[in-house]
């Protein structure tokens, strides 16, 4: 089968490098529009028991990926000034340039044809291929061109994010939450080197307009928030990579392919950031995909095969985003909760734990919540 995917972020990456070793009778190539070392974002986290899974699936992957990972245990929050630990829970950050250059390394040896610099504008330059894959992220030129027979559907959230880096290497993944005047913002940060953090700033519409953020330049706007995180920053500047202001889009597929175009990745679907499953989700796409074609004898089949075992999960993992993204929707209301329930109303937002399940996973934490909440 003569393969083109489209993208060489991680699910195009993932996907060519686990079909190729798995069948090396395909032909694949890939097309991404960057050059090889060149990426948008710093560093993306993913929990310590999608390590383990993705350690059984392909050992010999993670073999070369885990090294290059920063581990920590549990969550902090800081509200009020106050910081909470929420014990439990293992982490991995990983600078996201390093994850593409492992990939694309592995890529390389298992035979797969590499193009930089390669920007795919329409769809008959892939007309000579017997499969596309779309693997272009959440504004997918495969996506657009067929977002009709595909049923996509997007919806703009009301928040306003962007993503920076900070030379601090944070303890844990730090939820950092601070008011001034109308404004209120949080700062999700965590390390992903030894060296350096990712500092990604989010506030409500009414802090946007309120305090003027939409009417400032960039610059502006960075050092607004430089301002506001002052602690958290110790004196470091923010660092820029394509870190402009935006809302987040959400986007969802009726359909997950169409005639010989198929979706994986933020092209089918985009996870809140706030779940920091994105990138594992967009793997499991890959690997699910590649055993599809493995699995079956031709392109309609596999196709089939792909959405009908992996669509129950990925749903599952929308209508969790959904309800973390609608949880950070509401972040003036709750952040008038004091600290401590702010954290356990964080801690359940997604409604897929409960009181039992959280006391297991996060014990000193839940009994400083008991105490608390009695009181
Ligand atoms: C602010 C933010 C924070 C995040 N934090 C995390 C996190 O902590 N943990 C986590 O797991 N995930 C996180 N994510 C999500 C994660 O980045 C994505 O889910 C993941 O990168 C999806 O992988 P992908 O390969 O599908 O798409 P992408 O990584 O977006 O890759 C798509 C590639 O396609 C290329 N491309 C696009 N159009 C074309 C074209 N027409 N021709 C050729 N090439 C093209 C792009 O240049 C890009 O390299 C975060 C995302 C955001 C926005």
């Amino acid at each position: 089968v003569r393969i083109a995917v489209v993208g060489g972020g991680p699910a195009a990456l993932w996907f060519a490098r686990t079909l190729k070793r798995a069948e090396p009778k395909h032909q694949i190539a890939i097309y991404e529009q960057n050059t090889a070392g060149a990426t948008y974002g710093f560093g993306v986290v993913f929990s310590r028991r999608a390590i383990e899974m993705l350690r059984d699936a392909d050992p010999d992957a993670l073999a070369a990926i885990v090294p290059a990972m920063e581990m920590w245990d549990g969550q902090t929050m800081v509200h009020r000034d106050e910081t909470v630990l929420i014990d439990g829970g293992g982490y991995a950050g990983i600078e996201r340039i390093t994850l593409l250059t492992l990939l694309r390394e592995q890529c390389a040896r298992a035979g797969v044809e590499l193009s930089y610099e390669r920007r795919i504008t329409n769809m008959e330059e892939l007309a000579s291929s017997d499969l596309v894959v779309a693997a272009d992220g959440a504004n997918s030129i495969v996506r657009q061109t067929f977002a009709r027979e595909f049923g996509t559907v997007q919806h703009s959230l009301s928040n306003w994010f962007a993503w920076f880096g900070v030379d601090v290497p944070y303890a844990t993944h730090t939820l950092t939450f601070r008011s001034s005047a109308t404004g209120r913002f949080v700062a999700h940060h965590y390390r992903f080197r030894p060296d350096r953090g990712t500092f990604l700033v989010e506030c409500d519409a009414r802090t946007w307009t309120g305090l003027g953020l939409d009417r400032l330049t960039d610059e502006h706007r960075k050092r607004v928030v430089e301002d506001v995180f002052a602690p958290e920053l110790r004196g470091q500047p923010l660092i820029e990579n394509k870190s402009q202001w935006r809302n987040y889009v959400t986007v969802t597929n009726q359909r997950w392919s169409h005639n010989r175009f198929v979706l994986i990745g933020d092209a089918l679907r985009t996870a809140h950031f706030s779940i920091g499953s994105g990138t594992r989700l967009a793997i499991d796409d890959a690997t699910a995909l590649a055993s599809a074609i493995a699995a079956t004898s031709g392109v309609p089949e596999a196709l089939a095969r792909y959405e009908a075992t992996r669509r129950p999960t990925v749903d599952r993992f929308i209508e969790a985003a959904r309800a973390s993204y609608l949880w950070y929707e509401a972040l003036r209301d709750k952040m008038e909760l004091e600290p401590m329930d702010l954290a356990y109303d964080y801690m359940m937002r997604t409604g897929r734990i409960d009181h039992a399940r959280l006391r297991r996973e996060t014990p000193k934490f839940t009994r400083r919540y008991e105490a608390h909440a009695i009181r």
